[in-house]
């Protein structure tokens, strides 16, 4: 349904296997877009952001600067609701770690090699303890509303 459009944010501050974050993003792209295809067993329709340098917000000094973008997904055919939604949280956290991520090892919003956000799908509002919907801070950060307007009126896959 395209009036259930769902975006991710995606970040990353320290290099992973794929090497710098440039490089993580843009190996983390294709993965993503198979993830939600996977998961929705159909074809989807993904739009993306360019990538965006930008200064770490908050969370421990000295930081390298973050790759950011955004992916918009339409036509998922499954319904927004809370089980839905958890399911991709662990698929989005499942590739985090497949990128290298060890929440146990890291600071709070310390550096991270990816970091994937759920920021809305459709009007579904959560407050659950491990996924509130839509982003509570999404509407503060100019490195996720900067990347989503471009993913919202992009009309060919941006090159990066
Ligand atoms: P942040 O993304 O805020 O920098 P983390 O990536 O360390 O922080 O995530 C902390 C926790 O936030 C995760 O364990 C996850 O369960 C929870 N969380 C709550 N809402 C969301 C959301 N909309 N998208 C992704 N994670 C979320
Ligand atoms: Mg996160």
């Amino acid at each position: 349904m395209d009036n259930c459009p769902l975006a991710v944010a995606l970040g990353s501050n320290r290099p992973t296997r794929f090497g710098a974050p440039r490089s993580t993003l843009m190996a983390v792209r294709p993965l993503l877009e198979r993830c939600f295809a996977t998961w929705s067993g159909q074809e989807l329709r993904c739009s993306w952001s360019l990538l965006h340098y930008t200064a770490p917000v908050g969370g421990p000094p000295d930081q390298p600067p973050y790759c950011n973008a955004v992916m918009l997904v339409k036509g998922i055919k499954a319904q927004p609701n809370e089980a839905h939604a958890l399911e991709l949280l662990d698929a989005l956290q499942s590739l985090e770690h497949d990128f290298g991520r060890d929440r146990c090892a890291e600071q709070r919003w310390g550096p991270r090699p990816l970091d994937l956000d759920l920021l809305f799908w459709g009007e579904l509002r959560l407050e659950h303890p491990r996924l509130v919907l839509p982003h509570p801070r999404m509407h503060l950060r100019s490195f996720v509303l900067e990347p989503l307007l471009q993913a919202m009126q992009a009309i060919h896959p941006p090159c990066w």
